[in-house]
Order: structure tokens, then C-alpha cells, then sequence
């Protein structure tokens, strides 16, 4: 593109500020389709999903400006600089639990560095993706900067991931198709990927917690690629700790997404309501104990109890796999040593969470867990400004956070020799 034709950055700034206006203004319409796409709770939509949403794509507008290369002092006779260019064209490969999220996170950044982009949205989940794209239509996105297709993975999802004209691929979902992704590329074009794939993560309670904030904090799990699906707690509160949870999870109500009480939707769909149903037995066969749930509800639609297990050791397939449900393994620790050791103990490393009032306590662990992100006395505590990404078999690449947006550019150094210079 150049510099007559490519839309300037301040006036891509002004254009993603616009688009994040008319998704505030389009929040309830927003929230209901992933209510109906994907289960997300409706209000919960209303009032996180979605004003986030338009606060990353604000973030990101803000950015689009201050994108610039460095002046370099050269050991020889030159004058050089570098030059921060748009990648191209990028391709947004992303999956079905947080279609909105998933979807302002990838693209913002993407237009903020002046790409185009193709995104595809999980087949189940295609709803809200084409909606964000009619509204980027009206605040001013010309024509063909955002391409939403829709579609199955290995048609439509590897045809970008292919693709030659496809330059960059972002991807968030499975670690087994995150590989299949990154052979596409190496066996295309060479693309750069990045990859914010599956997790295991752990959550480390310590003696010293507040007990009943612990239990909140650790029923946040579900179908969330950072859920503590493995909780670790310290045998001094294990016991409280275990029945305070139950009581918690016994509160909690499960159904209709649209309704204000219920805490916990459906599933997705059958395959993956089949599949949490299965790792629940496998959990039982293994020889856990069912502490709540482990049952479906009702007999219409995907909906599963809240499902706690203890009695789970390490190498269970519970504890070992990521479930993707509302599925939870409760494991004991004695010493801080321990508890890294279990943490750390997984090929995956997106997520960990640690509650303690010791700062020596959390520092310590903070550094010793494996993992791209560390929460301390919270947790999902995710933010625009915060790196967001895995270790290990998470993948690689950081979604969020103004390091994200240099995924979508590419530098170039120019080099002249200065005045005098013996190459003149
Ligand atoms: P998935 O890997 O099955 O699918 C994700 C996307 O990839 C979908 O759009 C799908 O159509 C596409 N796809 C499937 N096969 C493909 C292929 N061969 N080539 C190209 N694209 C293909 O994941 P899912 O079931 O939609 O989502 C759940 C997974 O996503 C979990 O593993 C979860 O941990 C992960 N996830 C990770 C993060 C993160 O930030 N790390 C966030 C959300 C979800």
C-alpha cells in the first residue's frame, strides 16, 4: 500500500473509536448471540463480555498512532532507522467459548497496525463475528479490511492457514490443531504464527487464605482455556477448604442463559457435552471421588452439574487433560516446593493462580510456575494492557497488551552513510 491509499493511523484511530462506539451501542444485540451461539450468560454479556470488548478495540484505537520504528546509532559512518510496516494480510483462526473476546483481541491490534484481516469464528459460534463486521462497515472500515468467513476447520480454517497471500495466522484454540496450523505455514508460505492454545492450569491455595474467597475464586472455572481446572490445596485448610466448595457449587444454578439466576449454560454441543461426560467417567473408573455433581441436567439441551472430584492423584486423566468443562480435580500440597512441583507437573503452561497473604509466599511461586500468566489473590483477572499467552504446549505469541500489536508488523532497516563517509 502506499502512502496515498493506505488509511493513515490517526485515521484508523478515529475509525476502530467509532466501531468500539456502535459496539456500546449494540450490547445487548451482541450479548444475546453469544448467549445463543455459544451459552455465555447473557448478562454476564451485557455487562462484562461486551463493554470490554469495545474497551480493547478503544485500546487498541488509541495505539494505532504511536506506532513507530527507532533512530539507530550505527558503530560505523551511517545514519539508520527502522520502519515498523503492516504484515498484510492476516489470518484470525479463532474458537467457539469466547466468541467476542477472541475476536476483538485478534482484530484490533491486527487494523491498528494497518492489516487487512480474514477471521474465521468457530463453526458453532459464527453469529457475533458477522455481526462485529457489519458494525465495522458503519463506523468506516472500508470494504475488504475485515473478511469474516465462516466455516469448518479443515476447509475453511486451513485454507488460510495454507494460504500463500495469507501472511501472518493468529490462532487461539486446540493444542492439536494449533500443530496442524503451525505445518500449514511451515508447508505454505512460512508464515509467522502464534498460537494461544489449551491449558491445565493450577491454582495454589495456601493455609494462610481467607477461605471462603478461595472457594469463589476457584469455582471460576468452566469452559475457559485458563480455567484452574487442577486446584492444589495446603493440608492445613484442606479439609474446610473442601467443604466450604461443595457448598458453593451446590448454590449454583445451571440453564437458560437468558435467565439472571442461572450461573452455568449448556455446553456447547453434543461432541463436547459427550466428551465432559466421558472424562467424568473416567474419572470415577480411576477412582476419584465425586465431591458435587458429575451428572447431566434435565434432559433437554447440553447443561452438566457443576462437577468437583477429589481423591485425584496426578496421573488420572482428569487431572492430566484438558476437559474444557465444569469439570474440577481438588489435590492436596504440604510445602511450597510441593505445591510447584504438582503446578508445574503438565505439558500445558497458559495460566496459575496462587492465594496467599505471604508476599515471600507469592513471589516466590510467581516465579517458579510455568506459565504465561500468573494471577495473586484472583483470578481471570485479564486485562487490555496485560500480555496474554502460554508456555509450553499453550503455544507461543502474546494476545493483549501493546507487544501484541508488533505480532502484525514487520521491521525494515534503512541504512545511509552520513556525509564524509568513506563511502561516498
Ligand atoms: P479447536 O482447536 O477445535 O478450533 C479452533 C478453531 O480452529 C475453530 O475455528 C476451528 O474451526 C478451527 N480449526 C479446526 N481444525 C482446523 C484445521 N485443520 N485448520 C485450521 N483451522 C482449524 O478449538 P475449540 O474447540 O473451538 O476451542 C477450544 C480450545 O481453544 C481449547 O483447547 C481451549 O483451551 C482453547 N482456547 C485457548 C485460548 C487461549 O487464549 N489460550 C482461549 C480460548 C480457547
Amino acid at each position: 500500500m502506499t502512502q496515498s491509499t493506505a488509511i493513515q493511523s490517526q485515521e484508523r484511530g478515529r475509525i476502530l473509536s467509532k466501531f468500539a462506539d456502535l459496539i456500546e451501542q449494540h450490547t445487548e444485540e451482541l450479548a444475546a448471540l453469544d448467549a445463543l451461539d455459544a451459552g455465555r450468560l447473557f448478562e454476564w454479556g451485557k455487562a462484562v463480555d461486551i463493554p470490554s470488548a469495545a474497551k480493547t478495540v478503544r485500546y487498541y484505537a488509541g495505539a494505532a498512532d504511536k506506532i513507530h520504528g527507532q533512530v539507530l546509532k550505527m558503530s560505523r559512518e551511517f545514519h539508520a532507522y527502522t520502519l515498523l510496516e503492516p504484515a498484510g494480510v492476516v489470518g484470525h483462526i479463532i474458537p467457539w467459548n469466547f466468541p467476542t473476546t477472541v475476536f476483538v483481541l485478534k482484530v484490533s491490534p491486527s487494523l491498528a497496525a494497518g492489516c487487512t484481516v480474514v477471521v474465521k469464528p468457530a463453526e458453532q459460534t459464527p453469529l457475533s463475528a458477522l455481526f462485529y463486521a457489519h458494525l465495522a462497515k458503519q463506523a468506516g472500515i472500508p470494504d475488504g479490511v475485515i473478511n469474516v468467513v465462516t466455516g469448518f476447520g479443515p476447509t475453511a480454517g486451513a485454507a488460510i492457514s495454507s494460504h500463500m497471500d495469507v501472511d501472518v495466522v493468529s490462532f487461539t484454540g486446540s493444542t492439536e490443531v494449533g500443530r496442524k496450523i503451525m505445518q500449514a505455514a511451515a508447508l505454505s508460505n512460512l508464515k509467522p504464527v502464534s498460537l494461544e492454545l489449551g491449558g491445565k492450569s493450577p491454582l495454589l491455595i495456601f493455609n494462610d487464605a481467607d477461605v471462603d474467597q478461595a472457594a469463589d475464586q476457584a469455582l471460576l472455572g468452566g469452559e475457559v482455556c485458563a480455567a484452574s481446572s487442577r486446584v492444589f490445596v495446603q493440608e492445613g485448610i484442606y479439609d474446610e477448604f473442601v467443604e466450604k466448595l461443595a457448598e458453593k457449587a451446590k448454590t449454583w444454578v445451571v440453564g437458560d442463559p437468558f435467565d439472571p439466576k442461572t450461573r452455568l449454560g449448556p455446553q456447547v454441543d453434543k461432541k463436547q457435552y459427550d466428551k465432559i461426560l466421558s472424562y467424568i467417567e473416567d474419572g470415577k473408573r480411576e477412582g476419584a471421588t465425586l465431591l458435587t455433581g458429575g451428572k447431566p441436567v434435565g434432559t433437554k439441551g447440553y447443561y452438566i452439574q457443576p462437577t468437583i472430584f477429589t481423591d485425584v492423584k496426578e496421573d488420572m486423566l482428569i487431572a492430566k487433560d484438558e476437559i474444557f468443562g465444569p469439570v474440577m480435580s481438588l489435590m492436596k500440597f504440604k510445602t511450597i516446593e510441593e505445591g510447584i512441583k504438582c503446578a508445574n507437573n503438565t505439558q500445558y503452561g497458559l495460566a496459575a493462580g496462587i492465594i496467599t497473604k505471604n508476599l515471600d509466599v507469592a513471589n516466590t511461586v510467581s516465579r517458579s510456575i510455568r506459565a504465561g500468566v500468573i494471577w495473586v489473590n484472583c483470578y481471570f483477572a485479564v486485562d487490555d494492557d496485560c500480555p496474554f499467552g502460554g508456555y509450553k504446549m499453550s503455544g507461543f505469541g502474546r494476545d493483549l497488551g501493546l507487544d501484541a500489536i508488533h505480532k502484525y508488523l514487520l521491521v525494515k532497516s534503512v541504512a545511509t552513510p552520513l556525509h564524509n563517509s568513506p563511502w561516498l
